[in-house]
């Protein structure tokens, strides 16, 4: 099966054109579908940077990333964003009740699918009435999760999403996006703890100063990674 996404020499720039950093530089890597890839390397080594393009919350100064093997400027971005959710690390919940959030992404919705959606994400159909405001923070990222997969997306892309939950609650976004693979889902998460890239790494990409180190199969690079810099990063801390 060919890549759903490719990066062909991605370069980032933040700045004006007399002073200005590159998040990422010369980025060159494949993301392929139906799997999960976990996105690892220490902090500001550029993994959000390489998420966002992933939605075009972010451009690509250098290089082309491309989805289904078309540029992904050619895309709707409306488009884009209902075929490739984001969830965040922070709640970012809307005005109203939880059914009101759903109802954002899917207008449609019934309210036995929003329930069947805020099952998947954890929480229970109870919550359906519930201000958005008044949840915690555990259960607004869980109703997140939640309106994310009512636009029906064909790619989910976590970032640091479980860093905010307790361990009971991350578990269960963990248990989601497994199951969400399984069912033909692409994932593509961000993290920086090892021991959730263990877990559910299919594939690893490792970043260390805004450029891929390694990239393959989680389970050859959770062995033994062949540069320095994703070693010094895998070993640290297992
Ligand atoms: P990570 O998610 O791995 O912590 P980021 O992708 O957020 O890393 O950031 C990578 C680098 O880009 C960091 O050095 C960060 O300081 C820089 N950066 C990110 N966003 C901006 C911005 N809006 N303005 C300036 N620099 C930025
Ligand atoms: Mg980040």
């Amino acid at each position: 099966m060919p890549p759903l996404f490719t990066l062909a020499d991605v370069s980032t720039m933040r700045g004006s054109a007399d002073e200005h950093v590159h998040p990422l530089s010369g980025v060159t890597v494949d993301i392929a579908a139906d799997r999960i890839t976990v996105v690892v390397g220490p902090s500001g080594s550029g993994k959000s940077t390489l998420l966002r393009l992933l939605n075009r919350l972010e451009e690509a100064h250098d290089g082309v990333v491309s989805f289904h093997g078309r540029p992904i400027g050619s895309y709707d971005v409306l488009e884009l964003r209902r075929r490739v959710g984001l969830l965040q690390q922070r709640p970012t919940p809307f005005p109203g009740t939880v059914l009101d959030n759903i109802r954002v992404a899917r207008p449609a919705v019934t309210r036995d699918e929003a329930v069947a959606l805020l099952e998947r994400a954890g929480l229970g159909g109870g919550f359906l009435d519930r201000r958005a405001d008044e949840l915690s923070g555990g259960e607004a990222q869980r109703m997140c999760l939640a309106r994310t997969l009512a636009a029906g997306p064909e790619v989910l892309l976590l970032d640091e999403a479980t860093s905010a939950l307790d361990a009971a609650a991350a578990k269960v976004v963990e248990r989601t996006a497994r199951d969400l693979a399984e069912g033909g889902l692409t994932v593509v998460l961000v993290t920086h703890d090892l021991r959730q890239a263990r877990r559910l790494a299919d594939d690893l990409v490792v970043l260390a100063g805004g450029e891929v180190v390694e990239h393959g199969p989680a389970t050859r690079l959770l062995r033994r990674a062949k540069d320095e810099r994703a070693r010094a990063f895998l070993g640290g801390s297992s």
